[in-house]
């Protein structure tokens, strides 16, 4: 794999294709690079392609890639409008979770990534890319809906974690949650595309002109 100096991200896919950085790369059907606009200003991460993932190549393409869906009709957006990819690359065995020594073989690709896309606005879906992006051990349940203005890749970014799709599979009723906390981008993205504030300067201290002095006599 060359990857080294990669200046496009279909290059840097291509590139991306014959990762043998960790064990997941013996069972994988093919590795799943990404999907959506490489200029987006908005990027969502998730945790790993499942079944469906792997055998398509395109990240959320099961049942929680059709939630995933409803949600960004739900604020007008549309998988063309984002940028769609996961902390893992490559499927696990029967999907289990992210072993912590994939995660850190294959952060390389997301960071370049997000290099070649520099989104203003991060989704992290769920909590192995919340942890991973904020680089802090909170959990999706204590930090989701709050968006924090991080570093990431040498660029100003909003971090905005989000609970993972699949949670509405399991508990019907964190859809509601989801569409509140999805009902915030738009807002989040008009605030990220404005220029920062610059402080006004400090004005000059008035100094009084002396109050003219009124005749006594
Ligand atoms: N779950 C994920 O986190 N990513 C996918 O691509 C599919 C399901």
């Amino acid at each position: 794999m060359q990857v080294a100096g990669v200046e496009t991200l279909e290059a840097y896919a291509t590139a991306t294709a014959s990762c043998t950085r960790c064990r997941l790369a013996q069972g994988r059907t093919q590795v799943v690079f990404g999907a959506g606009n490489p200029r987006a200003d908005l990027m969502f991460v998730g945790e790993a392609p499942g079944f469906h993932e792997d055998k398509q190549g395109v990240p959320f393409v099961g049942q929680a890639g059709k939630l995933l869906d409803g949600l960004l009709a739900g604020v007008e957006l549309r998988r063309e409008d984002v940028y769609i990819a996961n902390v893992l690359k490559c499927r696990p065995p029967g999907n289990r979770d992210p072993h912590p020594d994939e995660i850190e073989s294959c952060e390389p690709h997301l960071f370049r990534q997000i290099e070649l896309i520099e989104p203003k606005v991060i989704a992290t879906l769920g909590n192995f890319a919340t942890k991973l992006l904020s680089g802090r051990p909170l959990g999706i349940t204590r930090v989701h809906g709050q968006e924090q203005e991080l570093t990431i890749a040498g660029r100003s970014v909003l971090l905005y974690p989000i609970y993972h799709p699949a949670a509405a599979l399991y508990t019907p009723a964190m859809l509601k949650v989801l569409e509140s906390d999805f009902a915030r981008l738009p807002g989040l993205l008009g605030e990220a595309e404005q220029p920062a504030v610059v402080a006004a300067p400090e004005p000059e201290p008035v100094v009084a002109a002396p109050a003219e002095q009124l005749g006594l006599f």
